[in-house]
């Protein structure tokens, strides 16, 4: 029998903020939610460094403030940011996270969702490796709707309807996840799970 690699947990500590199936890398760049606000949106983005080039250990740096500007031209100009998420979905599926999910993370900047401002104070900042003019892989819908899942379960005033890309809380500044992002994709993925064509049961 081939040694089999075990399934993430998808489970969110609700003390912690931490979910099991994450790699965590622990950034500085949080602080605490204003009056205890609770996570009520979860806000999609994309990120590739440099632009365009996938893996590599930059993100990790740039959350972490350890981002060397000499090593492209690119770095130098975002070294400085003091930037965060609180999940990164890679290419292959790996996710990474960054800040727990009862603090408030660095990601959204100016911005507003229905009527409300500053949404880093009520939301979650999921980053997906990738371009605003790429497509995403399926391993990154399926682990990214695994996620949401479990963040609903822990956190009841999320629901997969409070799903907002970065460009439509800060429409004209920015322009992630892009058209490339599959709504439709990801809403078949958060579905209740069902049973395939092939008979086999959604992950
Ligand atoms: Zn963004």
């Amino acid at each position: 029998m081939p040694a089999q690699r075990p399934k993430p947990r998808f489970h969110v500590n609700r003390a912690s903020g931490l979910l099991a199936a994450a790699r965590q890398v622990a950034s500085p760049n949080h602080d605490a939610r204003p009056g205890g606000a609770r996570p009520e949106l979860i806000v999609i983005h994309c990120i590739s460094l440099p632009p365009g080039e996938f893996g590599g250990p930059w993100i990790d740096r740039l959350f972490t403030n350890r981002l060397e500007p000499t090593l492209h031209p690119y770095f130098e100009e975002i070294a400085a940011l003091r930037v965060s998420a609180h999940l990164l979905v890679r290419r292959d599926g790996e996710l990474v996270q960054y800040v727990p999910f009862h603090r408030r993370a660095w990601h959204a900047g100016e911005s507003h969702w229905r009527g409300r401002e500053r949404c880093n104070d009520f939301s979650i900042g999921i980053e997906l490796e990738g371009t605003d003019d790429g497509a995403y892989t399926t391993a990154q819908y399926r682990r990214l709707a695994a996620s949401i899942r479990a963040l609903c379960r822990a956190y009841p005033t999320l629901s997969p309807a409070r799903l907002a890309g970065h460009s439509e809380i800060a429409p004209g500044r920015k322009t992630d996840p892009g058209p490339g992002f599959d709504r439709a994709r990801l809403a078949a993925w958060l579905a209740p799970r069902d049973y395939n064509s092939r008979g086999k049961r959604h992950a």
